[in-house]
């Protein structure tokens, strides 16, 4: 299953994250961060596509995706990163 992490601490609530999902998966969440922000959080949806499009506009760089991958003889199934593109390495 593809999925997102969101970093409670590093997350600064701009919500443009919100805004860009397509499936609309993200959400203001309801607990305050040490900074006094309240972190996105992914819904309890389970549509991702790994897009990476929240992960790409995110200032911060407070989101990572993971996509699902299906196993094949030399390789186990799990979860990859998602490399937004643009973006060579955030943080
Ligand atoms: S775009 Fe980044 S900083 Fe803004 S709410 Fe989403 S995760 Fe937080
Ligand atoms: S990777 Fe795409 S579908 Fe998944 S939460 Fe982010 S914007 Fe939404």
């Amino acid at each position: 299953m593809n999925r997102i992490e969101i970093n409670f601490e590093r997350c600064k609530g701009c919500y443009l994250c919100v805004d860009a999902c397509p499936k609309h998966l993200i959400e203001q969440g309801k607990e305050l961060n040490a900074c006094g922000y309240y972190p996105a959080r992914p819904t309890a949806e389970t549509t991702c596509t790994a897009c990476a499009l929240c992960a790409t506009v995110c200032p911060d760089c407070a989101i990572e995706v993971f996509k699902e991958v299906e196993a094949t003889p030399a390789k186990a199934a799990g979860a990859s990163k998602v490399q937004p593109e643009g973006i060579k390495s955030c943080g």
